[in-house]
This record gives C-alpha cells, sequence and structure tokens, in this order.
C-alpha cells in the first residue's frame, strides 16, 4: 500500500528476454505505441505501480516472481504480475474480451459470440486485478485503469477501496446503446463504470454513445454537454459531433467525462525519419520501387480494419484503369493475431485468397502488383516505407483511433503523400484534412483512391500541412497532460516535463 499511482493495464510494460539464463527486462518491442506514455507517469511520482498478468500453470512455482522492480528511463516503479493459468487467459482475454465485447464495440452484431463467454471466470479475473491494485494503492491514490477487458475492475474496487481516486480509459470505440445492450452484463459493466471518478475516451462521439447507454439502463436524469472544438469536428467524419457530454451525476459522485484522442510521439517518429538508417531503407525501398507508384496500407488481420475490402478496391482500379497495370503497387501489411485466436484465421485465408488472385490477374513474372505482408514489420523500417508511400490508405469499417495515419503524416519529413482515411476511423475528426472514404461502399473506395493516385502535388502539399498540424497539436504529449490533469493525483508534476 505504497504507490500514489496505480496503472491496471493487462499487458506487462516491458518484454522479459532471457541471457545467459538469467531473465532481463526490457523496453518492449511491442507495436503499441501507448505503453511508453503510460509509462512516462512513473516519472511524476516517487512509486508507482503497474499492474498487468503473467502466465503461470503452477502459482505455487517458487520461480514465479509476482512483483518485479524496475527502474529505467521512466522511472522507478513496481510491476505486479497476476499469475494467470492459460484456462484463464483463454477465457478472460481470447474469449470473452475478443469474440464477445470487442465485436460489440466495433459494431459488427452478427460477429458477436456469446456461446463460448465463462462469465464468472471474467469477474474472477477482474476482481484479481482489482485486490492487485487495491494492494498497491497508497491513500487517496490515483488509480488508472485501462480498457474493457478490465471493465469490472472500478466496481470492485470501489468496495474494497472508497479511497482511492479511479479513472477508466477506453482504447477502443464505445457503441451506441442498442448495440451496446446486446450484452448480457450491460448492467453490471455500467455499474461498475460508474464507480469512476473519470471515464476517457478518444472522440465527442463515444462519450455521447457511453451517456446513451447509461441512460437506457439507469436513470441520471440530465448530462451537461458543452460545444466540441471546431478543429475536432471533421465535416466529412461519420464520427464528429457537434456538442459533448461533460459529467453523469449518479447517487454518490459525479463521473466526469474526458474526451482527449491519443496521438503518436511525434518527435520520436521525426528523428527516427531523420536518422541515417531510416534514410538508407528508404533509399534501398526506392530503388527497388523504381518507378512503380506505392500504396500502403498497414494494420492488424482483424475484420474491424477492412483489409479484404481494400484488396478488391485494388482489384477494381486495375480493372478500371488499365493505365496503372504495372505502375501502381499496393504493400499490405495485415499483423496476424496471436495464435490463440482462430477468430481471425478465415480473414487470413480471404486476403491471401483476393492478394493471389489480383497477382494471377494482373502479375506478370517480374511484377506483382500485390505484396501481402503477414508479419509485424519493425517501427524502424515502417517508417521507411512512411516516407517512400505515394499513398497511405488506411480504411478500417471502425477503429477507435487509428495511429498508423498519424505516424504516415509524422513520418513525411518531406510534406508529400496522401492519407486516404476511413471516416469510421477515430482520427478522421481531427484529420479533415485527409481524403475521407466510406469503406462500405465500392463507389466511395474507388472515387477516393482515383483522387489520391491523381492529386496535383500542390494540393498532396497544402493538405499534409494541415494534417501535420493537427497530428502535432495532440501528439502524446498532449494527451499525457490531458490525462494527466483529469487523474488530478496529489503530488504529482507536469507531465510536459518527463
Ligand atoms: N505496427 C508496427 N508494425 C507493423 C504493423 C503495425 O509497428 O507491421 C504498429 C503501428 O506503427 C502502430 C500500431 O502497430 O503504432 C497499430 O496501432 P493502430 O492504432 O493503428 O491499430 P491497433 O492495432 O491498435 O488497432
Amino acid at each position: 500500500m505504497s504507490s500514489d499511482l496505480v496503472i491496471v493495464y493487462h499487458r506487462q510494460p516491458y518484454e522479459e528476454v532471457e541471457v545467459d539464463g538469467k531473465i532481463e527486462y526490457r523496453a518492449n518491442k511491442s507495436p503499441n505505441g501507448i505503453v511508453p506514455t503510460l509509462k512516462s507517469f512513473f516519472g511524476k511520482v516517487d512509486n508507482g505501480a503497474w499492474v498487468a498478468w503473467k502466465e503461470a500453470e503452477d502459482t505455487s512455482d517458487p520461480g514465479f516472481e509476482r512483483v518485479v522492480h524496475i527502474e529505467d528511463t521512466f522511472g522507478k516503479y513496481t510491476v505486479s504480475r497476476l499469475p494467470l493459468t492459460a484456462a484463464q487467459v483463454k477465457s478472460f482475454y481470447h474469449v470473452t474480451s475478443k469474440e464477445a465485447f470487442w465485436p460489440i464495440l466495433h459494431g459488427f452484431k452478427e460477429k458477436y459470440n456469446y456461446d463460448p463467454v465463462d462469465w464468472p471466470t471474467f469477474k474472477e479475473v477482474n476482481w484479481a486485478f482489482a485486490e492487485a491494485a487495491a494492494s498497491e494503492a497508497a491513500e487517496g491514490a490515483s488509480v488508472w485503469v485501462h480498457d474493457y477487458n478490465l471493465w469490472l475492475v472500478p466496481g470492485y474496487l470501489r468496495q474494497m477501496r472508497p479511497d482511492v481516486r479511479i479513472s477508466f480509459y477506453h482504447h477502443t470505440p464505445f457503441p451506441a446503446a442498442d448495440m451496446f445492450n446486446v450484452l448480457p452484463w450491460r448492467g453490471e459493466i455500467i455499474d461498475s463504470l460508474l464507480c469512476c471518478d473519470v471515464v476517457g475516451f478518444h472522440i465527442p462521439r463515444y462519450a455521447s454513445n457511453f451517456v446513451s447507454c447509461v441512460r437506457s439502463l439507469r436513470d441520471v436524469g440530465n448530462v451537461p454537454r458543452i460545444k466540441v472544438e471546431n478543429d475536432m469536428m471533421s465535416e466529412g467524419s461519420a464520427l464528429s459531433d457537434r456538442t459533448v457530454p461533460t459529467e453523469i451525476h449518479t447517487d454518490d459522485r459525479v463521473v466526469q467525462l474526458g474526451v482527449t484522442p491519443v496521438g503518436v510521439d511525434v518527435e520520436y517518429i521525426k528523428s527516427l525519419a531523420a536518422s541515417e538508417k531510416t534514410d538508407t531503407l528508404a533509399a534501398r525501398f526506392r530503388e527497388e520501387i523504381g518507378d512503380s507508384r506505392v500504396l500502403l496500407s498497414v494494420g492488424r488481420t482483424d475484420y474491424t480494419k477492412g483489409g479484404a475490402d481494400q484488396l478488391l478496391a485494388f482489384e477494381r482500379l486495375l480493372e478500371r484503369r488499365p493505365d496503372l497495370r504495372g505502375v501502381v503497387r499496393l504493400l499490405h501489411v495485415s499483423v496476424p493475431a496471436n495464435r490463440n485466436m482462430t477468430v481471425y484465421e478465415p480473414i487470413q485465408k480471404e486476403l491471401e485468397e483476393i492478394a493471389g488472385r489480383i497477382n494471377g490477374r494482373f502479375g506478370t513474372f517480374t511484377f506483382q502488383p500485390v505484396a501481402l505482408i503477414s508479419r509485424a514489420i519493425p517501427f524502424e523500417e515502417l517508417v521507411a516505407w512512411y516516407q517512400v508511400a505515394d499513398v497511405a490508405w488506411i480504411t478500417p469499417l471502425a477503429d477507435g483511433m487509428n495511429l498508423v495515419c498519424k505516424e504516415y503524416v509524422a513520418a513525411r519529413k518531406d510534406g508529400d503523400g496522401v492519407l486516404v482515411l476511413s471516416e469510421f476511423a477515430g482520427a478522421a475528426v481531427e484529420m479533415g484534412a485527409a481524403v475521407l472514404a466510406n469503406p462500405f461502399s465500392s463507389r466511395a473506395m474507388d472515387f477516393a483512391i482515383d483522387m489520391a493516385l491523381d492529386m496535383p502535388e500542390d494540393e498532396r502539399k497544402a493538405r499534409m500541412e494541415l494534417l501535420r498540424a493537427s497530428v502535432e497539436k495532440r501528439d502524446t504529449q498532449h494527451w499525457a497532460e490531458d490525462q494527466l490533469a483529469l487523474l488530478s493525483p496529489k503530488d504529482f508534476g507536469d507531465a510536459s516535463q518527463s
């Protein structure tokens, strides 16, 4: 019971590597950019704590280290690892979170799979996270819980520790009531979230949707709203809202609603983009590409990312415009999910099938129009690809935010390049200067990709300048400062000093 700030996030904030028979803890190589930002908060407190899980078949094993003490460039903190069995991880994470919650969060009712859900296990795991957080938190500490797989933690923690300040951040979309209420546990989830002091979202629409869910289930009276800042209201985005709710009054407390889109570390990406290593890589890629024009698509192999629709749009492009055959190429990076998630296997098959067909129809011995990369590319390499791609084609069917589109903009030190962005990515509300496309319409996708490929240089550069301004304005530092203000922890410094 000693930490002023406890971060509860299901993943560990580092990777464990065995070196000469000894375990070493190294900074995450994971593609998710949020972990370093979260760790930067530990620079503000003397004793930070992180709660995560670690798979352990036999928890009585003396080799299992429950608490690890870390001291890295971010500060000193402890990591409390909950030992979960493989069966618990599968049930709580791979089944309940990914097969029941994930499709509903993203608006795919038809993918919702209730049957294999073991709700008591989900509750048990969330209870264990809450207990670990409760035992780490000092009197009046701030406990910051992340993402939907820990939805029940706030309610349990409030019972255990009425004194702590609880903040919850959603890294995904939050759906409207007619979608969310498909979940039979809707009341339990909403009641838990209403035990928070702050509930955070990326964009105003998700906060409004949350309010609609709360109101459908509980009587909370009037919810005040304020006007949304102009630069968070792109006219072309289906997710834009003009007003945003600010707080919900329950019988016990005022729940503040925080809305701040997660950004990217612009300075870091710029420094990578300026490095000699990236320059060399980018020069090599350019040489390999020759005179071709490159469309780049990057995302996980997930039905929400719209990969198959993109490949079909690319096939139509080559059918519609013979002038582009042998000229334009698509680099489609699709990172497969963890091998335990069989739910994504059909998508991988579909991508391979369409990509194979396109190459069969339009390829030659020396020219393959689609390069389908089914593995993660190291971030440094990705930054080099960002620099050489004529178009970044990011058209998810639903996406809480989407960082790839922001990274593309941050990496374009030449101020050129075109971003084609789905209007159903949270990022679209800030990035109205992109070519916004509706991925549910073939005609809209065709129009957007034509526009991107035919765009004159002066328009490309003017749009990129506007995009850069918005990406620079709402970078990770901006997000961190905003979150810190919402956490209002005791004795915290200024986030910008990290
Ligand atoms: N990423 C990567 N290598 C890859 C593909 C993706 O490093 O081969 C990174 C990418 O740079 C980005 C993250 O993975 O930081 C994906 O984040 P995003 O918000 O776009 O999507 P998410 O996977 O969180 O839904």
